[in-house]
């Protein structure tokens, strides 16, 4: 299946997939699978989505790339849409802010890191994270990163960098000095286990950074664009952050990351601060387009919401589902020790793929689900039986 001469860098992956639709993928052997997974919440509009299948093809027909030397005919849409959407809660700022356009979810949060840097100057450089947190592999969002046995390998970390745990605003403000000029957060801890942030905490937080000058950084990841049944995780709390990082739904598999800042911290970055050769090129600006243009014709949060309430409830009727816990369509299942019966959560997920259900284990007792907002619920009562049936065996 995959070469030698590939680093090992993922372990032995179990399938091939060679074709997908919709929820649907199909894997070099013909085995047809539901996708409850959407490539680590990316496909949100399902795989070969016809909109962004002719966009991306009519793009590459036209013009794939030139720089960030030259302007691109789509940025003005793709900004302005997203800059509405980021302010589309209740709480949320009436002053447009500016967005920076980068490749990946990492880059993303390096991007917000460095701006959060430039504006709070030195000696400000602080940046107080979450245990259990997930910020990227690069050395600074891994430092971000609150899971000490990612850094091991890797140490020394970049400084400037601590943790507390989430969810607790008294740790929060006793973790702070004036060192401190920025807290960065998810507003569901996406790989750290699908654990939503309470929408107290969030303004407790927004409340602090008022008080002691600090930016509220959002890592909007894996949450924004819908997923939660809001545009942006942090709207359920109605507050507004100082900076927003954005990657994974963006491109529907394109990659795309990107960063927005409110006005004042955006004017921290002049040219030459950041750059990125293949950043906000037409190729990736015209998924974008496309993804943002048939999320608001399919109203995604409202879909993610519906879909995400159908599809707990299903999941609770399950025998050897726990609880659930997580946002619109962004879940994980907590599996009771019975119907695990010595397996991880991996395990569980491997012998769900066996039997055509792609899922997760985000913690070895919890899988992930993140199923497309174009998942009928016929499917995800399939998914569920699949499910119920794995967790049935001995
Ligand atoms: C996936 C993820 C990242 C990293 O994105 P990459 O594109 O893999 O670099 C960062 N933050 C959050 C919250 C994520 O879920």
């Amino acid at each position: 299946m995959s070469s030698a001469a590939l680093m090992n860098n993922y372990g032995t992956p179990p399938a091939t997939f060679v074709r997908g639709s919709g929820a649907e993928l199909w894997d070099d052997r013909g085995r047809r699978c539901l996708d409850f997974l959407c490539g680590l919440a990316v496909t949100g509009l399902g795989h070969a989505h016809p909109a962004v299948t002719d966009a991306v093809a009519a793009q590459a027909e036209t013009l794939i790339h030139t720089s960030n030397l030259f302007a691109n005919e789509l940025t003005a849409e793709v900004v302005e849409t997203l800059d509405r959407l980021i302010r589309s809660g209740p709480g949320g700022d009436a002053e447009p802010g500016r967005i920076l356009f980068q490749n990946s979810g990492a880059e993303a949060v390096e991007a917000a890191l460095k701006l959060a840097r430039k504006h709070q100057g030195r000696g400000r450089h602080g940046v107080v994270s979450a245990y259990g947190s997930f910020h990227g592999r690069t050395l600074a969002a891994l430092a971000a990163t609150g899971q000490p046995s990612k850094h091991e390998p890797f140490q020394p970390m970049p400084e400037g960098f601590r943790h507390v745990p989430f969810d607790d605003i008294d740790a929060l403000v006793a973790a702070l000095d004036p060192s401190v000029g920025a807290v960065l957060l998810e507003s569901v801890q996406g790989e750290g286990g699908v654990v939503p942030a309470s929408d107290e905490y969030l303004q407790a937080v927004r409340q602090l950074c008022d008080e002691r000058g600090l930016l509220l950084l959002m890592d909007e990841i894996q949450t924004g664009l819908g997923r939660t049944g809001a545009w942006f995780g942090f709207q359920h709390a109605e507050v507004q952050p100082d900076i927003v990082t954005m990657a994974k739904a963006l491109g529907n598999g394109v990659p795309v990351g990107a960063v927005w800042a409110r006005p004042e911290v955006a004017a921290a970055f002049a040219p030459g601060d950041h750059g990125s050769t293949f950043a906000g090129q037409p190729l990736a600006l015209a998924a974008a387009r496309a993804v943002l243009t048939e999320m608001q014709a399919i109203d995604a949060p409202a879909t993610a919401a519906r879909l995400g309430a159908f599809l707990t409830d299903r999941l609770l009727q399950i025998d050897g589902v726990g609880s659930v816990r997580g946002r619109g369509l962004l879940l994980a299942v907590e599996l009771s020790d019975e119907a695990r019966a010595g397996r991880s959560a991996a395990a569980i997920a491997a012998a769900c793929l066996e039997q055509g259900l792609v899922v997760n284990g985000v913690t070895p007792t919890a899988l992930r689900l993140a199923p497309p907002f174009v998942v009928s619920e016929e499917q995800l009562t399939e998914g569920c039986s699949i499910l119920a049936g794995v967790l049935e065996h001995d």
